[in-house]
């Protein structure tokens, strides 16, 4: 990474990270951009903001117009929403010109190139900017997966070819990737980097291998996601929601697929299978078949899900929306709630329960625990008071239904009974077992477990179809997401109940399957493991790492921010579940990762991990 300043002289003074050195690099100031679709037009638009004079090339003169209004819809937006003034925009776009003649590229220090994902198409007009562009001018892609190398070579002027990967929505995302070959000149190198600073983005430089950084962790995640989905494991509105509620992602993946495009994403995941032969970037078949039947996700208005028009961002319903009450099965009725333990989760679910209206029978392993999780739950309830998001009386009401006991026979007249004891297969055996000769029979019997398989509990009962999941996020009070996982067994009337019961409670419940991980920990963990690959590979630092899913995708925290947080031991034990249960190869922990764990670094909790933490 470079850090650049302007001199008065305008020729940009240079400090590299790691040396004394000194150099003036380029300034440009009239740069082309090759297709204005997605991309490009955002491209555009984003070297025109920094006041570059822009050259903005289209096959045809609709092409050229409908690029051109791609650049007027965002110049828009951003006005209307106060981020730009009109004259501003008004000078910006008077910098673009607008053309479908490649040869008025000739002035062009830098062209990026931005057009469909194909390599044959990219060659061909690489070969054909070569001889229509100065001696010295840049030649970039904005490939997402394409060898940067096989493309330097179709032109006589290797060394000046270069990555230059803008995420999606370029306007608004910071990251580039910059992407130097193995013949790269240095300074080539230098000047986009200065280039990038100059256009307010974050860069980080890293060598020709498909996927980059972020793609190479992001479309793994992705493909698996589309293949949930084609399994019908989950619906798309489900692991959308998932992911943004369970990770706080800002999209859901099967959305971010409409938005990057049905046909990129189907290039991109195949490079990336053809380079790396890793069997989970082979492109799920649904993709193909999107891409087939002209569903391109939000430019051509469907995808995965049906857009309000072209290019519009605004989902509107279709077939596969589901409709709000259309299980046509007589629920249950739940009013009184029992909840098994006295741990983190256990505390969170009583007081959630309790906040919406619900008697709770809360029942531990000794009295003083009775005391400890009424201690707890008042002063977390104390705080929301305190906070303004709970009023007195709401408290008083709150704390006046739950009691506590520490005898199991308590929960006998119990709806709903949810147990969040120990992670362990034979103890909630026997508690289901217990609990299936002491709770009523029209009872429902849920387990928050993250990791074992529910079906497990449901067979340790003589009421197999009554029993469900339901995998709470930690803390239970603030994190918005439940896993309703049903098994093979579970009645539909059991299941729609406690879906409502979750919309009773202000959450937004998501049905799955019961395989390991459920939705959010089998997409979120192999993601993980792929960072810490990457990583043992020497491809990027951990800090690089962090930084593009961060500042390129909006992720909240970087891969090994997020392990170091989880604990590198329970994230190898995650990992090792939906290793052993799918038996995938690609799931196979990372051996940094088993390394770290054994070295004792678990992350946050011993001060050290990927990262280290001041004590
Ligand atoms: P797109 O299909 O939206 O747009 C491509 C545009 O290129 C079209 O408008 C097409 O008319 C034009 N085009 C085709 N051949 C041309 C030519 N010879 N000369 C001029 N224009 C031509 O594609 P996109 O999603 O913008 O992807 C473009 C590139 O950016 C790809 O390499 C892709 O991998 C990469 N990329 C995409 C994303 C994303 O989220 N979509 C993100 C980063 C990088």
């Amino acid at each position: 990474m470079a850090i650049s300043l302007t001199s008065r002289s305008n020729e940009r003074l240079c400090l590299t990270a790691n040396s004394e050195e000194r150099y003036v690099a380029r300034v440009f100031s009239k740069v082309g951009v090759v297709g204005l679709g997605t991309m490009g037009a955002g491209i555009a638009e984003v070297f025109a903001r920094s006041g570059l004079d822009v050259i903005a090339v289209e096959v045809d003169d609709a092409a050229v117009e409908r690029g051109r209004s791609h650049v007027e819809d965002s110049t828009g937006r951003a006005l209307s929403r106060g981020k730009l003034d009109e004259a501003d925009r008004t000078a910006m776009l008077e910098r673009i010109t607008f053309t479908s003649s490649l040869e008025d590229l000739a002035e062009a220090e830098l062209v990026v190139e931005a057009i469909p994902e194909r390599m044959e198409l990219k060659a061909d007009v690489f070969a054909r900017l070569d001889k229509i562009l100065p001696p010295d001018a840049i030649l970039a892609t904005n490939t997402s997966s394409l060898s940067v190398t096989q493309l330097s070579v179709v032109t006589g002027r290797p060394s000046k070819v270069i990555g230059l990967h803008f995420f999606n929505p370029a306007p608004v995302m910071k990251l580039v990737e910059v992407i130097r070959t193995v013949v790269t000149e240095p300074q080539v190198v230098e000047d986009v980097e200065a280039l990038a600073a100059q256009l307010g983005k974050t860069d980080v430089t890293v060598g020709d291998k498909a996927g980059f950084i972020a793609n190479a962790l992001l479309f793994g995640y992705l493909n698996h996601a589309v293949s949930m989905y084609e399994q019908r494991y989950a619906t798309r509105e489900d692991i959308d929601a998932a992911m943004k509620l369970g990770c706080g992602l800002p999209m859901g993946p099967l959305a971010l697929m409409d938005l990057i495009g049905i046909d990129t994403a189907y290039e991109i995941l195949d490079t990336m299978y053809r380079q790396g032969r890793d069997r989970l970037h082979a492109p799920s078949p649904i993709i193909r078949q999107l891409m087939i039947a002209g569903r391109l996700g939000r430019k051509s208005g469907r995808g995965f899900y049906s857009y309000e028009a072209e290019g519009s961002p605004k989902v509107v319903d279709d077939d596969l929306t589901p409709h709000v009450g259309s299980a046509d099965v007589d629920l249950r009725d739940i009013r009184s709630v029992g909840v098994i333990g006295s741990g983190t989760m256990a505390t969170g679910i009583i007081e959630v329960f309790a906040k919406s209206g619900y008697d709770v029978l809360f029942v531990t392993r000794g009295r003083e625990k009775v005391t400890m999780v009424d201690k707890a739950v008042a002063r977390s309830l104390e705080k929301a008071v305190q906070r303004g998001k709970l009023s007195e009386q709401d408290r008083t009401d709150a704390q006046g239904r739950i009691t506590g006991s520490i005898s199991l026979d308590a929960l006998a007249d119990c709806d709903l009974v949810v147990e969040a004891v120990v992670e362990e297969l034979s103890v909630k055996q026997a508690l289901f077992a217990n609990l299936d000769e002491i709770v009523k029979r029209e009872a429902i019997l849920a387990t928050t477990t993250s990791s074992l398989p529910v079906i497990e509990c449901a067979a340790a009962t003589s009421r197999p179809g009554s029993v469900i999941g339901m995998h709470f996020f930690n803390p239970a009070t603030v994190m918005k997401l439940v896993e309703v996982v049903t098994t093979v067994a579970t009645a539909p009337e059991v299941a729609a109940t406690v879906r409502a019961v979750c919309g009773t409670l202000d959450k937004q419940p998501v049905s799955c399957g019961d395989r390991s991980g459920f939705i959010v920990n089998a997409l979120l963990f192999p993601y993980l493991n792929d960072a810490v690959k990457m990583l043992q590979a020497h491809y990027a630092t951990a800090d690089d790492i962090d930084s593009a899913m961060k500042v390129g995708c909006g992720y909240p925290m970087g891969p090994f921010e997020l392990i170091d947080t989880v604990g590198l031991d329970v994230s190898l034990a995650i990992q090792r579940e939906l290793y052993l249960e799918f038996r995938e190869p690609g799931f196979a922990p990372a051996p940094l990762l088993e390394q770290l764990v054994t070295a004792g670094y678990l992350g946050r909790k011993t001060g050290r991990g990927f990262h280290v933490y001041p004590s």
